[in-house]
């Protein structure tokens, strides 16, 4: 497979001299702090890398020949003579940010420097698990990259996030596309002929959020992703946060009713069947058969299999009191989930994202209601519930920073290996 002879070299290491690992290191070292600050001097870098400043400059001019980096001209002065700026050239690498849904896909392609080219592109197409779907998202990304003109050498990797049981490490999936020997990752490797890095779609949203979204800066976050199921993706003490056997995060199957409706997981009574997009769809659905009054009917123009959540929250902020009531009950539920996460986890922030966020207050104030009543004052008092802001950018931002992440991760937080 095609690794990036700079940024990637995935166990290559041995074939280079000791001298050469060191390099790899220090220009990857620069490589991260341009990536996560910007721009930066050669004496911000020194501070950063605990390098001396004529080596920062000798591997800064190899960077520039190398098209890598950029010279962006003068700095502000810190006393004395303004020090020019340095920044990653945005064309020097790109990344393929994909995120996989049940019904639909979107492809985005990035430059290196967290940028989207064009647009975000969605593919109508079920997740069936055969190779007939890779094949076609696969032809899906390659004709967006084609028109788009970047060559693919230029391609550092693509970063994926899948719906259900996700093992990042081994890169497979238990829910879908494990129809072969292969893991889903070893799948689009083949394709891509390119590194692929996947997890689970609620924690590639999450860690959107830490690198783009309301997260930011933040350490403990907890970040909802309310689709047609309920997942979640935590960052608990500045890292995402995977467990054991990079299952963590399932909270849309914790048992929230004795006795609840059958769960796609075969367990009765998840949150799930009660909170979800879809749960919400079927509540109203049935209720509009039954006679009820509201004015989801003039949405729908009488066409009832038009029925998704994104009318009912339209319906809401319209003003209609069935709407509004069936999210507040929505939210009242995940309230009561909610409240024994925030007893565990005391997280800083609580991000409502998916579909469902566009609810916003529709659903968060009953969240807050919910949680005065279930939790200790102290314990929530300082807890955020927020609504992302990301909206459809969250899942293919997500697969951008699940790359980043995974492509700095051989490199320590501040100090270097000398
Ligand atoms: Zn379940």
């Amino acid at each position: 497979m095609n690794f990036d002879p700079v940024f990637l070299l995935n166990g290559n290491l041995k074939n280079l001299s000791n001298l050469g690992i060191k390099k790899y290191y220090q220009k990857k070292c620069i490589l991260k702090h341009l990536y996560r600050k910007g721009t930066l001097s050669n004496p911000e870098i020194c501070k950063l890398t605990n390098l001396s400043s004529p080596s920062i400059h000798k591997l800064l001019n190899e960077l520039i020949h190398e098209n890598l980096v950029k010279d962006e001209g003068i700095g502000k002065s810190i006393g004395g003579r303004r020090p020019n700026l340095f920044g990653i050239d945005p064309e020097a690498r790109f990344i393929i940010g994909i995120s996989l849904g049940h019904q639909s896909s979107e492809v985005a392609v990035f430059n290196i420097k967290n940028q989207i080219i064009n647009q975000i592109h969605t593919i109508d197409i079920h997740l069936h698990n055969s190779q007939a779907f890779i094949d076609k998202l696969y032809g899906f990304a390659m004709e967006i990259i084609n028109r788009s003109g970047i060559n693919m050498d230029k391609i550092l990797a693509v970063g994926i996030g899948i719906p259900g049981l996700t093992d990042p490490a081994s890169g497979s999936s238990y829910s879908h596309l494990n129809y072969s020997e292969k893991s889903v990752k070893e799948l689009f490797e083949e394709k891509f002929d390119k590194p692929v890095f996947i997890d689970n779609d609620a924690r590639v949203m999450a860690l959107g959020e830490f690198a783009f979204g309301l997260a930011k800066r933040k350490s403990n976050v907890l970040c909802l992703n309310i689709g047609s199921g309920i997942g979640m993706g935590m960052i608990l003490n500045g890292k995402l946060y995977q467990g054991n056997s990079g299952f963590a995060g399932e909270f849309g199957h914790i048992k929230i009713e004795e006795d609840g409706l059958l769960c796609m997981c075969g367990k009765r009574g998840c949150l799930e069947t009660v909170a979800s997009g879809l749960a919400l769809e079927r509540v109203a659905r049935e209720d509009i058969g039954a006679g009820k009054i509201t004015k989801i009917d003039e949405l729908l123009m009488g066409d009832l299999s038009a029925l998704s959540s994104e009318i009912i929250i339209k319906s809401a902020q319209r003003g209609d009191q069935y709407s509004i009531d069936l999210l507040a009950k929505i939210g009242e539920y995940l309230g009561k989930g909610l409240a024994t996460l925030i007893h565990l986890f005391n997280p800083e922030a609580i991000i409502i994202g998916g579909k469902v966020a566009s609810a916003e207050n529709f659903i968060t104030d009953s969240i807050q209601q919910t949680l005065n009543k279930y939790t200790i004052y102290q314990i929530k008092k300082e807890t955020l519930i927020m609504t992302s802001q990301l909206g459809e950018m969250a899942g293919v931002l997500g697969a951008m920073a699940l790359v980043m992440e995974n492509v700095f991760e051989d490199v320590p937080a501040s100090r270097m290996p000398v």
